[in-house]
């Protein structure tokens, strides 16, 4: 049968991408959710014929970036570079087949949002004024919000943040502050003058694009959502756009202007562009003119914190620009964890990483959370429970259980041959005329919706087989309707795997090659294997969710890595429980093992500068660390990290160190301290000295010497 991606409609010319991740870290459950709906969709336009660029790139400049690598001692470059080596893994391990994934810290960027600027400044949507804010006279740096701390102006309460009281709930100004302190100096800052860029938002050209932009593309709470900031009047009026930083900052610099930087927002989203033009070079694709096709679109899948970014700014700054502004921006909402709203620092939710550590198939999920998906945008809600009843019953118990009753048959009795398809059952018609709806609705992204219309149609396939019961007729009736029923039952199998293959793409990779075929297209679902085809061998396709699995995912979360001493030698440490298998948080929560305030008073923790790092001729775990303890001098630590660290990566990095432990006599030499990792304890999946270990690293402004307590 001829199976080539027969066209169902005019071609289309996708460029879609979804939001550029910070790269200050790995990626969480919300990033792997947000590149499965895209994912999902862009499968889906290419099985349908159409041509798609599916596009990302790491978000790389910012001042956390850059306080984050002085504080590891590293450049920002080297920072981004360590993370953006990290990406493959997750995006292999979950199926996301981007064509593309670059960086914001690149010369493709560089030059697109330097263009961008010049042109927004001839179009005259630029202009500077002098703002004043405050600045760390340690540091030499302007002070972003976050970095200023002082007493709450209302309430008094101590180590508020500069915009909103922890304690009282009131908001207001960083200038405000009583007694405020720099976060990354301890210093008082100062209030300083300096010029800065905006892009005026509230031009009218500006506004009155965008009301016409905004129109009925977007998703209905979008629209209100930007429609109500553009609207917004008295205190609430659309300001302009403060799109400059001062030095030093991790960033694009702007056209003569010496010293300032691009705010990282505003050259964020020209990182779309950026990545697209690195592929298009790549591919030989021509980039100027693909954005200038009237019939190439242009579509962001985003979450809705970034709203404002991508209906306002985003268009507005492509539009008078002269570049192709966005067609559509898709907005998904957050994935919550048992209704509960992930937390980074309380450290729930679910480790992407874990998931595929632990064996766990990366198409569960992607069908979980298509299961769970609309056009709307609201939370996706990740139930363990509700996971393996759904995977278990949905995949395992109805789309793989047709193929698992009925292809050991046509292997067995007919040579793996089918019967030749005359008047099959009335069950291949209906869902072959389900292809249009099914089609319809992956088109608007309601996935959940789609999956619905599959599952039942997988119920109509499994009543059939049930009823035909082709184990009863291979006892003892005759071979033509064992060889109709299994045939027919096989037809429907291949149809549900096209409507799935989006969702699925490596079991359906999996069908194709049992069933012997090329790659599905959507247009497949109008034609069916013909009579004679004879399929391969049937192998197990999926196996169940083990709900133990589950267990295992949200172990490592509860009992959240664990700040571990790290031995210097290899001896077990002295406050190890005797009593094997226990962890010592484990054992501290039931009473066991409390100290007082005292006793932790005893142990001096110091940060402590990691000046050289060696290997250890003849010692197998152990790495030689020459520390700078500021006033303290220096040390010399014998630390079990060889495993997880390259010597040549640690250098410059600080970390905490106990500092008044007694000097151990090692073969080696003198141990004069230990420092700090975190690792899960010996005895689970990856505990002992096993990869899965991390060094601590102070928060930025440390410096060697202070004391931790
Ligand atoms: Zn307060």
């Amino acid at each position: 049968m001829p199976i080539s991606p027969t066209l169902d409609s005019a071609p289309r010319r996708l460029f879609v991408t979804t939001a550029l991740p910070y790269a200050n870290g790995s990626f969480h459950v919300g990033h792997i959710m947000e590149y499965i709906q895209a994912d999902i969709w862009v499968r889906f336009q290419r099985m349908r014929g159409h041509e798609v660029h599916f596009v990302c790139a790491d978000d790389a400049h910012g001042a956390p970036i850059m306080l984050k690598a002085e504080a590891e001692g590293i450049t920002p470059q080297q920072l981004v570079a360590r993370i953006a080596a990290e990406r493959p893994k997750y995006l292999e391990g979950f199926h996301i087949s981007f064509d593309n994934w670059h960086s914001t810290d690149s010369p493709e960027n560089v030059e697109l949002s330097q263009d961008i600027y010049r042109k927004l400044k001839a179009a005259g949507l630029i202009y500077s004024r002098p703002v004043e804010q405050f600045y760390d006279p340690v540091k030499g740096m302007f002070l972003a919000d976050r970095y200023i701390k002082g007493e709450c102006p209302i309430c008094g309460a101590r180590d508020q943040y500069g915009d909103a009281c922890e304690v009282c709930s009131s908001v207001y100004q960083p200038t405000d502050l009583k007694n405020p302190y720099s976060t990354l100096s301890g210093a008082a800052p100062v209030l300083k003058t300096s010029d800065h860029f905006f892009f005026k938002l509230s031009d009218p050209r500006c506004t009155a694009f965008l009301r016409e932009w905004i129109g009925d593309r977007l998703q209905s709470q979008v629209a209100n959502k930007a429609r109500e900031w553009l609207d917004g009047e008295g205190e609430k009026a659309l300001g302009d756009w403060d799109i400059s930083r001062d030095a030093p900052y991790f960033g694009i610099p702007i056209p003569d202007a010496p010293g300032k930087y691009f705010y990282v927002w505003l050259d964020a989203p020209v990182g779309y562009l950026a990545s697209f033009r690195n592929y298009c070079a790549k591919k030989g694709i021509d980039f100027d003119a693909f954005l200038a096709d009237p019939r190439s679109e242009q579509i962001h899948f985003i979450g809705k914190d970034i709203i404002y970014f991508h209906t306002l700014f985003w268009p507005a700054m492509l539009k008078f620009a002269g570049y192709k502004v966005p067609d559509n921006v898709y907005v998904h909402g957050f994935i919550t964890v048992s209704g509960e709203k992930m937390s980074k620092s309380r450290g729930t939710g679910i480790s992407p990483l874990r998931y595929l550590d632990i064996g766990m198939n990366p198409e569960w999920l992607r069908y979980y959370i298509a299961a769970k998906l609309n056009a709307n945008v609201e939370d996706v809600d990740f139930n363990p429970d509700d996971f393996v009843a759904r995977v278990n019953s949905d995949l395992v118990g109805k789309y793989v259980n047709i193929a698992s009753r009925c292809a050991g048959f046509i292997a067995k009795r007919f040579n793996g041959r089918l019967l030749g398809h005359q008047e099959g059952s009335a069950i291949i018609a209906e869902m072959q005329d389900a292809a249009g709806s099914i089609r319809g609705l992956f088109e608007a992204r309601e996935f959940a919706k789609a999956l619905r219309e599959i599952m039942l149609l997988a119920d109509k396939a499994n009543v059939f087989v049930d009823l035909k019961k082709p184990w009863e007729v291979a006892k003892t009736g005759q071979p033509a309707d064992l060889h109709r029923t299994c045939t027919d039952a096989l037809q429907m199998f291949r149809l549900l795997t096209i409507f799935l293959k989006p969702v699925l793409p490596m079991l359906a990779a999996s069908v194709e090659k049992f069933l012997n075929i090329g790659p599905l297209a959507w247009a497949d679902a109008g034609a069916l294997l013909p009579a004679e085809h004879r399929i391969n061998a049937y192998s197990h396709l999926m196996t169940r969710v083990d709900p133990r699995l589950l267990d295992a995912l949200f172990e490592s979360d509860k009992e959240a890595p664990q700040v571990n001493t790290k031995e210097t030698s290899s001896t077990p440490h002295p406050a190890t429980p005797a009593k094997s298998g226990v962890p010592v948080a484990h054992a501290a929560a039931e009473g066991h093992l409390t100290i007082s305030i005292d006793d932790f008073a005893k142990i001096d923790l110091r940060i402590a500068r990691i000046v050289r790092a060696e290997y250890v001729d003849g010692a197998d775990k152990l790495l030689r660390l020459t520390l700078d303890l500021g006033a303290l001098g220096a040390r010399q630590v014998f630390a079990g990290i060889k495993s997880a660290y390259d010597p040549a990566s640690l250098e410059g990095r600080l970390t905490v160190v106990v500092a008044n432990l007694a000097p151990r006599k090692m073969r080696f030499g003198l141990s004069e301290g230990m420092v700090l990792a975190a690792s899960l304890e010996p005895g689970s999946a990856k505990g002992g000295d096993a990869p899965g270990l991390y060094l601590l690293v102070p928060d930025s402004g440390a410096q060697p010497g202070m004391r931790v307590k």
